[in-house]
Formats: C-alpha cells, sequence, structure tokens
C-alpha cells in the first residue's frame, strides 16, 4: 500500500446524518479542481507535460476521435433568453464539457473501437485502492465517512472486476468495533449507530463475505427502535425521517433476512402497527412531488438521488410492477426522470435547473432499470430503453475519467471514491440489462424475496457497438437494487435463507 503522504487523490467527506441533497449535500473535502492539484507521482511516465484536460497530450498514432452524433456536440437548439445565475453556470458546463464529448482535440487518449475515450480500468482500480489506504491527518473530518469509504471503493473495484479477497480481514477488522451493543454500526468506534453508516458497512461485508460479524438480533432492534409510527424510518434514534432511512433499512433487513415483526422497542409497534412493511408504501407515496419526482421527505424538492432510494425500497417491498404502479404516479415520475438527462452533456443533472455531475449516473440512471421493469412487467424484457442509453456512456467516458484514475462530477472536479463509485454503477446501468423475472428459487424465510428476483445480463456485441463502446469498456453487473455485484447478492442469499428468527 502506498504511504499516507503521497496520497494525492482527494476524496469525498459525508455527515451521515446529514441529508445528501443540496443545502447539505455530500461536500468535496477539497474544492480545488483538477488543473489546480498535484497529480499522484506514479503515473508521471504518462504525462509529458500537455495534459491540461486529461485526455489532451498522450499520443496515439493512428487513433483519431469517431464521428460523434450532432446531439452530443451541438448547443440546445431551443434556449430561455432570460439570463440568471442558473443559465450562465449551465453554459459555463456546456463550454467546459463540449470539447470532451465532441474529441476535438487532436492527441486525446487511449480510444476505444468507436473514437470515445476507452474505460481506465487498472487506473480506477489503483485509484480505489488509494482510497483504502491511510489518511493524512487533514482527512481527519471523514472519520465518521469511514463506512462509506470502504463501500464506494469496494464497490468500485468489484464493478471494475477486481477479486475483493486480498482486503477482506482487514474490512473485517475495520468493521468489527463498529457495530454498537445496541445493534447498528456508527461511522466508527463509538459513534452513534445510523441507517447509512449501518447500510454501508452491511454491503462491504456482503462484498467480502464478512457478514457473520454482524449481530442480527440486535440488529433487528436496531432497526425496529428507528422505524417511525407514519411508516417510514428515521436516519438514527432521534434523527431525521426521510427516505434515505427507508432504502437503508430495508436494505439492511432484507439482506440479512430478518424477521419481518416489528421488534417490541419499535416506536411503530408502539402505535400497533406490526411489521416493518406497515405504512411504508404509503409514507413513499406521500413523498412524490408536484413535479412527478420523489423527495427526501413529505413537501420536500423532487431529487434523483431520492427517487432512486424510493424505486429501490419499493423494489425490496415487492415486486416493481406492483409497488412502484401502487405507490407512485408512474407518468408524472417518468416526464419528472426524462427531464434530467442532459443535452449536449448525456450525464444526469440530480434536480430541476441544476448541472450535470456524474453521482447522478446513479442516483438518476439506476432508476430506470427499476421503472422500466414496473412499466414491463415481470419476464419482458424487451430491450427497449427509456433513457438515452448512448449518452450515458458518452459522459461517463469523455467527462467523467479522470487520466490519473477515478472518476469525477464533471471535467473541471477532481476524482473521488463517491463519484468514482456511482459513475461506475451508472455506467453499468447503461452498458447492461436489467430486469425482473419471477423466480421461484430465489426465497427468503421472512417472505421478503421480490429483491432477488432480478436478472442481470449483458448486452450483445451488436449492442455494444450502437452505445460506442468496446468490450474492453465494459464493467461488470451491479444489481439493480443492492448496487453490489449479482454474485455477492446470491452469495448473501444463500447465506441467511433458512435462517428463522436468529
Ligand atoms: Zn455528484
Amino acid at each position: 500500500m502506498p504511504s499516507t503522504d503521497d496520497i494525492a487523490q482527494p476524496q469525498v467527506v459525508e455527515d451521515p446524518g446529514a441529508p445528501i441533497d443540496g443545502h447539505t449535500r455530500i461536500e468535496e473535502l477539497s474544492t480545488a479542481t483538477e488543473e489546480e492539484e498535484s497529480e499522484p507521482s506514479s503515473d508521471s511516465e504518462d504525462d509529458d507535460g500537455m495534459n491540461v484536460h486529461g485526455w489532451m497530450g498522450a499520443k496515439v498514432p493512428g487513433k483519431v476521435p469517431g464521428k460523434v452524433p450532432a446531439l452530443y456536440t451541438t448547443r440546445p437548439i431551443l434556449k430561455d433568453e432570460l439570463v440568471t445565475p442558473t443559465s450562465i453556470a449551465q453554459d459555463k458546463v456546456v463550454e467546459e464539457v463540449l470539447p470532451f464529448m465532441s474529441g476535438k482535440d487532436p492527441e486525446i487518449l487511449e480510444l476505444n473501437s468507436h473514437g470515445l475515450p476507452a474505460l481506465l480500468r487498472r487506473k480506477h482500480i489503483k485509484f480505489c485502492q488509494y482510497g483504502l489506504g491511510k489518511f493524512p491527518s487533514q482527512f481527519q473530518a471523514m472519520d465518521a465517512s469511514r463506512p462509506w469509504l470502504l463501500y464506494w471503493n469496494l464497490a468500485a473495484m468489484s464493478f471494475l472486476g477486481e477479486d475483493l479477497g486480498r482486503w477482506r480481514e482487514r474490512v473485517i477488522q475495520t468493521f468489527t468495533p463498529m457495530q454498537n451493543p445496541d445493534g447498528g454500526f456508527g461511522g466508527g468506534h463509538g459513534q452513534l449507530s445510523h441507517c447509512a453508516a449501518s447500510y454501508a458497512a452491511t454491503l462491504s461485508l456482503a462484498l467480502v463475505g464478512g457478514l457473520d460479524i454482524v449481530d442480527r438480533r440486535t440488529m433487528w432492534q436496531w432497526l425496529g427502535s428507528v422505524k417511525q409510527k407514519d411508516g417510514g424510518f428515521a436516519m438514527a434514534i432521534g434523527g431525521e425521517e426521510d427516505v434515505r432511512g427507508a432504502y437503508c433499512a430495508m436494505t439492511i433487513h432484507s439482506l440479512l433476512n430478518l424477521p419481518m415483526e416489528l421488534p417490541p422497542n419499535s416506536p411503530a409497534r408502539v402505535n400497533g402497527d406490526e411489521t416493518f412493511l406497515t405504512n411504508l408504501g404509503e409514507w413513499i407515496s406521500s413523498c412524490q412531488t408536484y413535479e412527478g419526482g420523489i423527495g427526501s421527505a413529505p413537501d420536500n424538492e423532487a431529487h434523483g438521488a431520492y427517487a432512486f432510494c424510493s424505486l429501490a425500497c419499493l423494489c425490496l417491498m415487492d415486486a416493481p410492477h406492483k409497488s412502484i404502479n401502487k405507490w407512485l404516479n408512474v407518468p408524472k415520475l417518468l416526464a419528472w426522470l426524462s427531464s434530467r438527462q442532459q443535452a449536449p452533456e448525456g450525464g444526469f443533472q440530480g434536480r430541476t435547473n441544476k448541472l450535470v455531475d456524474a453521482c447522478y449516473s446513479h442516483w438518476v440512471g439506476g432508476c430506470w432499470a427499476l421503472l422500466e421493469a414496473a412499466i414491463a412487467g415481470p419476464g419482458k424484457h424487451e430491450e427497449f430503453s427509456l433513457c438515452d442509453r448512448e449518452g450515458l456512456v458518452r459522459y461517463t467516458l469523455c467527462c467523467s475519467q479522470q487520466k490519473k484514475g477515478g472518476l469525477r462530477d464533471k471535467p473541471s472536479c477532481r476524482a473521488d471514491g463517491y463519484h468514482t463509485c456511482y459513475s461506475l454503477a451508472g455506467l453499468s446501468a447503461a452498458q447492461n440489462h436489467y430486469y425482473y423475472e419471477e423466480k421461484e428459487e430465489a426465497v427468503m424465510s421472512n417472505g421478503l424475496t421480490a429483491a432477488f428476483k432480478w436478472r442481470c445480463t449483458r448486452v450483445t456485441p451488436e449492442q455494444r457497438a450502437k452505445l460506442a463502446f468496446d468490450e474492453g469498456d465494459t464493467v461488470g453487473l451491479v444489481h439493480p437494487v443492492f448496487v453490489i455485484p449479482p454474485e455477492f447478492v446470491e452469495r448473501t442469499r444463500k447465506q441467511f435463507q433458512d435462517k428463522v428468527g436468529f
């Protein structure tokens, strides 16, 4: 592993108690742009000093950028004449991404056979390995985010096909003291149990086959203690109630095959409710806004990350064609989600009038498989797509990749673990096919089986060609609900499927 001093890569800070959206959203530790920062010296052999924008400078004889469809190289024809801070910021982003999308620079690095930048797999893996090392003292503020750092970097490496066996013991050692006697995981030893930390810990342990260390009984009791009287979940005891809590809690509940009955200590139980699902659909339904998107809680602004949390939670509760159609206005949600994809950028924004950002490649890009399954019904997997997959592939390969490894919000931002994980998850959503199918063999003794019935398939070479990527640019399958590779979901299901009680 590298020493702490030569880790120049940035990471992100998340206060697990803070909502994901704009006002207190995940915040960059460093606000410096990529160009202002020093690069890790280990890659200096690739740098001829001309790489001001990452792709520019390296020379690959005989390879030229391919012909790019006008959609990705042309400014929108219709433009509101009103100039606002938002419109100015948007114009600046288009200015920034057009050279990357259009491949105008003649010296673009490592092109695939379609003329797009190739996926820098080894460099991204190396970036994630740095992210699992020690951090210098200025990263102290990230202490409560350790479960996330592990999850983002481990998950990203798994999406890239890297074996995680070598990390297993360290991951288990890291998480063992983080589970509190009350059952939940904190961000570190002695920290308050929290749904976000518990979610990231559970998924990280699932990735390395370490879930044996989780005390399922106390976890069940703790999850019950954050289930609220109105059907939703709080992020922590006494914490805010929002759709992240519902998705995180039900993900943990589902993977560990915990009993459906609420424990006696649950505030909802005191209210007369009986199970973890009581009034949950009604509560999520109340978060859909007048725009058609979904807010963190009733009356909050619609936001891509909350849309994913809500849809995925509904898919944990039941089959998508049942639960999503029952609890959400699908046509309105479809219209709102469709409006999040930007042109010429090809990527997604998170909210109305916001800028493209690669983390929404997952938060919005990951919604499509769930929504398409709700619309198509079980077992139907016509290769239709309600979003522009090619646009998302192009944005990820052209704009999100940092030359030194890692993926970023947009070209003027530095890469970090959070954007690396969710850019790659979004790329997988664009590259592969995910659909729901009733599978008899996928059972859990608690009856919560829907999320285990997804099928994931790779695209054919012909489909790849239409989407402008090569086999070497393909990321692995990512389970559309659990956001880890499906083989780890299945391994976990088999581990716990027969548990009755504890
Ligand atoms: Zn972002």
